[in-house]
C-alpha cells in the first residue's frame, strides 16, 4: 500500500522508516524492510502496525543494518496471502540476493508461479509478489556482471512479463547504491536530492528530504544511484517522466 525507497550516504534504514510513517494514513496491515549493507541485503518484516517492526529493529537490530545507505520499506495492504509475517514484503530470492516490495496485483501471478514451481523454485509466501523476486533472481542470475544498468535491464524483463496493476521496487546486494523502480497501473514518484534520491508511492513520503520530484510514466522503469536517475519504457527506450516541483504542503 506504500512504499519508499532510498540511496545517498546517509543511513537508509530511519528514513525509509520515516518514510513509511508518513504513508500510513492510506491504511495497510503489515511492514517491512529491506537494507543493502556492504555486500548483504538485511531484512525485516511484521504483520501489525510499524511499531511492530520499529520494536524489533530496536530489540534485536541486525548488526550493521544501521550502516546500509541503500534501502527499500514497504506497507502491505493484503490482497493475495492473509496479513501475517511470512506474506509481509519484501520477498526475497531464495539464494537471498534480492529483495521486492510491490503495491498492487500481479493478476497472472498463478501461471507464472506454477512455471517457477515445476522449474523447482520453492515458495515462502502465498503472495501474487513473490513471483516477481523470483523472476527477478532468474533474470539476474542471466547477467554476466552486476551493475545497476544489468539490474534495471533484469526488471524490464521481469515487467514484460506481468500483468495487473504494480508499482516494484528492487535492491540487489551484489550491487550496493542502487534502487531499481517500475510501475503500470500504480503510481511511482522520484525524489531528486544531492548525492541521494528517493522513490516512493506518495511524495509525502520524501518531502521533507527534498521538493524536487520526478513522476514516472505507464510502464517505465527507473533506476536510482546516488548521483543518477535513469528512466526506459519496458523495452529499454530512453524515458522521461514529469519533473515537478512541490510547492505545497503534504
Ligand atoms: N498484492 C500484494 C500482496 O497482497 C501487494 C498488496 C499491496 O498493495 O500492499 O501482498
Amino acid at each position: 500500500c506504500g512504499i519508499v525507497g532510498y540511496v545517498g550516504a546517509r543511513p537508509a534504514l530511519g528514513i525509509v522508516l520515516d518514510g513509511l510513517r508518513r504513508l500510513e494514513y492510506r491504511g495497510y496491515d503489515s511492514a517491512g524492510v529491506a537494507v543493502v549493507a556492504g555486500d548483504r541485503l538485511l531484512t525485516e518484516k511484521r504483520a501489525g502496525k510499524l511499531a511492530n517492526l520499529e520494536k524489533i529493529l530496536a530489540e534485536a537490530p541486525t548488526d550493521g543494518m544501521g550502516d546500509g545507505a541503500t534501502a527499500i520499506g514497504h506497507t502491505r495492504w493484503a490482497t493475495h496471502g492473509g496479513p501475517t509475517d511470512r506474506n509481509a514484503h519484501p520477498h526475497l530470492s531464495r539464494d537471498g540476493r534480492v529483495a521486492v516490495i510491490h503495491n498492487g496485483i500481479i493478476e497472472n501471478f498463478a501461471k507464472l508461479r506454477a512455471e517457477l514451481e515445476a522449474e523447482g523454485v520453492e515458495f515462502g509466501s502465498d503472495t501474487d509478489t513473490e513471483c516477481a523476486a523470483h523472476l527477478l533472481a532468474a533474470e539476474l542470475a542471466g547477467e554476466p556482471t552486476p551493475s545497476p544498468e544489468a539490474l534495471a535491464a533484469a526488471m524490464r524483463r521481469v515487467c514484460q512479463r506481468l500483468e495487473g496493476a504494480f508499482t516494484l521496487l528492487a535492491v540487489d546486494s551484489a550491487v550496493p547504491g542502487a534502487v531499481v523502480g517500475a510501475r503500470r497501473n500504480s503510481p511511482l514518484v522520484v525524489g531528486r536530492g544531492i548525492g541521494e534520491n528517493y522513490l516512493a508511492s506518495d511524495v509525502s513520503a520524501f518531502i521533507e528530504h527534498t521538493r524536487d520530484a520526478v513522476e514516472l510514466g505507464q510502464d517505465q522503469v527507473v533506476l536510482i544511484t546516488p548521483e543518477g536517475i535513469e528512466i526506459t519504457d519496458f523495452a529499454g527506450q530512453p524515458a522521461s517522466g514529469k519533473d515537478f516541483h512541490i510547492d505545497w504542503d503534504a
